[in-house]
């Protein structure tokens, strides 16, 4: 029975997809960090007539009539982001974590302005001044990365840069880093040279909002982040501030970079905010890393090496140089197994980024469903075992078998209930 009779009925070629995108995702064990599964309420509040509306402008400022509801709407998900992150100011619009950080260019820098911030391949991401990106076209982008022995941010690195180039934006912020970053540190060394101190979050919002990993809003200027990885919302973005910066980061979203907001997407917003503001989610972030570093243990009980050697968050990367296995071989038999990763280049990879040395995993989908310390350890050999042989179809198939049991017993949210 589909899940959307209504699609069913109209349109049973894109239902039939649906339905085994579900199916998908209820059994497969999800490790890629920054994915989630988002509660039933937040599916249905994406999934609700606000998509309708169009509202363009802030709540009593807009140039639409009819927003006696949607101005309550974006009100509400404003302030429970202020509350949940003790920040001054929220803009909800932002349609993804790579707009809200291009609003903050916008809003503060112009074309050729120097900014800085962590190298993709050393774990940042392509939105803090990447060549590839408009962020490393657009603006004179300089780089820093992680030190070659500890594997960890280097901060006197990161200060002889700034120092050195004096960008107008230092960012801080990772897709790619298992450790925990020092945010206080980086606002020193941006309040040294005068420039505005930027911490995207996207990766560990949930853990933030959470209480598992410290806020940067006390000590940045600007705090973006995606919605929908450890936060657990919506596909969207966020941008909070403090209150000098309010007008600059407004004007910038709208009418500086976007049109209308996704009215159905703040609405789901202000769900997962009232969720992840629980006793329930606190937990939640504390398992996520309870997990992760449950998961680096069983690995690195099995002969794996760890970029850092660890993790204090949600995500690990494993460099699998000494297991003499490309990461993309490894993820894609890890993904014919049911154990579904990223392949993600290590610092100083010596291996091209489309075919590089390392695998990159995380736990908040995984913990999303229940799963605890006994699992991780499962989770580990399962790992160990399709990495020794991943041409052994024979041993895959046995695993892809006991995968679709295990997940049975832990239903993920939004697709179970
Ligand atoms: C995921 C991510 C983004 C971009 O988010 P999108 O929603 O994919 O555009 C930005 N910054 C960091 C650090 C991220 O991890």
């Amino acid at each position: 029975m589909s899940r959307h009779p209504h699609i069913a009925a109209t349109d049973p070629e894109l239902d039939d997809l649906l339905g085994q995108e579900e199916r998908r995702q209820a059994e497969c064990i999800r490790l890629i960090p920054s994915e989630n599964y988002v509660s039933s309420a937040v599916l249905e509040a994406t999934g609700s007539v606000l998509t309708n509306k169009y509202s363009e402008g802030y709540p009593g400022r807009r140039y639409y009539e009819g927003q006696q509801v949607i101005d309550q709407v974006e009100q509400l998900a404003r302030d429970r982001a202020k509350a949940l992150f003790s920040a001054d100011f929220a803009n909800v619009q932002p349609y993804s974590g790579s707009p809200a950080n291009l609003a903050v260019y916008f809003a503060f820098c112009q074309p050729g302005d120097t900014v800085m911030g962590m190298a993709l391949p050393h774990g940042g991401h392509l939105t803090h001044g990447w060549n590839v990106s408009i962020s490393g076209a657009y603006f004179n982008s300089v780089q820093y990365g992680v030190d070659r022995e500890t594997q960890r941010i280097d901060y006197d690195q990161v200060r002889a840069l700034a120092l050195e180039h004096r960008p107008k934006l230092l960012w801080a912020g990772a897709t790619a880093y298992p450790r925990v970053i020092d945010f206080e540190a980086f606002a020193s060394i941006a309040k040294e040279i005068d420039a505005l101190f930027i911490a995207d979050i996207a990766h560990i919002a949930g853990l933030v909002a959470g209480g598992a990993h410290p806020s940067p809003v006390p000590h940045a200027d600007v705090v973006t982040t995606t919605t929908h990885k450890t936060l657990r919302g919506p596909r969207g973005g966020m941008i909070l501030c403090k209150k000098a910066h309010r007008k600059k980061i407004n004007a910038a979203v709208f009418p500086g970079l976007q049109g209308g907001p996704h009215n159905h997407t703040t609405a789901a917003l202000a769900v997962a905010l009232k969720e992840a503001a629980t006793p329930a989610f606190k937990q939640y972030a504390a398992q996520i890393v309870q997990n992760s570093r449950a998961l680096a243990e069983a690995l690195l009980a099995r002969g794996f090496d760890l970029v850092t050697g660890g993790s204090d968050n949600h995500l690990l990367l494993i460099d699998l140089t000494a297991k003499n296995v490309p990461g993309k071989v490894a993820a894609q038999a890890l993904d014919r197994a049911g154990i579904v990763c990223n392949y993600n280049t290590v610092p100083f990879d010596p291996r091209k980024p489309f075919d590089p040395s390392g695998l990159r995993l995380g736990t908040p989908a995984i913990t999303s469903r229940g799963m605890g310390l006994e699992q991780m350890k499962q989770l580990g050999h399962w790992i160990d075992q399709v990495v020794a042989a991943p041409e052994d179809e024979t041993v895959i198939a046995r695993i892809r078998g006991e995968v679709i049991e295990l997940c049975a017993q832990f239903p993920a949210p939004g697709l179970a209930d």
